[in-house]
């Protein structure tokens, strides 16, 4: 696989942008490629120090900022006041949060995509993006055993 494996696809997008990258800048792009779980910036700072304990939670940052203003990186407010982080993802899906453990869920439902539009529509504009956030608590006996 050679180049492709090393480097991570966020490291990749910022070479496309033309970001420079430093070591550091490349050590927090590898964590946020590799996070499934829409870390916060305290939780990005952690993990990059594993790698690199040589990393402020300044350049963690500074870091997500400008990768943030290079749309290479979406950010969420999941109700919590706290800002996570997600790579920019190649398909679009929207989220549900369960406010009890946290959970972050994707999903995507070709209904409410037809609906938004539609609704854009009957209102005389042309839809161009969307967010979406479902706030949940788990169904009455969810995951318990009998
Ligand atoms: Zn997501």
């Amino acid at each position: 696989m050679g180049l492709v494996s090393v480097v991570s696809r966020l490291e990749q997008l910022c070479h496309d942008k033309g970001l420079k990258m430093t070591e550091q800048r490349r050590v927090i792009a590898r964590v946020l490629s590799e996070a499934d779980d829409h870390p916060d910036v305290e939780q990005l700072y952690r993990r990059a120090t594993r790698i690199d304990p040589g990393i402020s939670l300044a350049t963690v940052y500074r870091t997500v900022r400008l990768f943030e203003e290079a749309s290479i990186l979406e950010r969420h407010d999941f109700g919590d006041g706290r800002a996570r982080y997600e790579e920019a993802p190649e398909d679009h899906h929207d989220h549900l949060i369960d406010i009890q453990s946290g959970t972050v869920v994707e999903f995507t439902n070709p209904e409410i995509e037809k609906l938004q539009h539609r609704v854009a529509e009957q209102l005389g504009y042309k839809l161009v993006g969307h967010r979406l956030e479902l706030y949940a608590v788990p169904l009455h006996g969810k995951g318990k055993k009998k």
